[in-house]
């Protein structure tokens, strides 16, 4: 045991289910339990507004479940999350309603003995990173979330099509003259109230 990478479901580790109500402080997650008991799968379920995350525009929380399960050497954190946000049109700027599913795997190191493989044995993940992920075996859940979600985005969202042909909200728009083409048309004299033929 410990050696190998478990499974999605250990077999006779009954996973241990936590619910997290809208607790806007409890942002710390105690995994423990997870690593004292190699085997032991956690199971979380969250609904978080990243509200430390400033240049994130969520319209729904992002919502799901997150598990937790040692090897005895290994931390193997999963998580599975929806959340929708708005994001800006790559060429037009328009604001963009994107919808994001997505699943997070990773492992962390372990130091140490479970307690439940020895008496005095503590066992403490290990990450050394300048922001860290973790305080005394509690995961800081939205600097994890965040990571996985900011993954997620896409590089140049476009409210339509793609880069070939025109975006149509950009042609019809006053931002259409924002759009560094060559030999691009400039609309803006074309809008209404904008001084032409009278
Ligand atoms: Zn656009």
């Amino acid at each position: 045991m410990g050696r190998t990478r478990t499974g999605p479901r250990p077999l006779g580790a009954a996973p241990t289910r936590y619910s997290q109500p809208a607790m806007r402080r409890s942002d710390l997650l105690d995994l423990n339990e997870a690593l004292q008991f190699p085997g032991k799968r956690l199971v979380f379920e969250v609904e978080t507004r990243l509200e430390s995350e400033e240049d994130l525009d969520l319209l729904t929380p992002v919502t799901g479940t997150l598990e937790a399960v040692s090897t005895g050497s290994v931390l193997v954190i999963g998580a599975s999350l929806s959340a929708r946000v708005v994001l800006e049109c790559a060429r037009c700027i328009a604001p963009l309603e994107v919808d994001l599913d997505f699943e997070m795997e990773d492992d962390f190191q372990v130091e140490g003995v479970p307690s439940s493989w020895a008496r005095d044995g503590q066992a403490k993940v290990v990450f050394d990173e300048p922001e860290p992920l973790f305080h005394n075996n509690h995961l800081f859940r939205d600097r994890y979330i965040r990571q996985g979600l900011l993954l997620q985005l896409p590089l140049q969202p476009l409210c339509s099509g793609g880069w070939d042909g025109p975006c149509p909200r950009a042609a019809d728009s006053p931002a259409a003259g924002m759009e560094p083409l060559p030999g691009k048309i400039d609309l803006r004299g074309l809008l209404p109230g904008a001084g032409g033929d009278s």
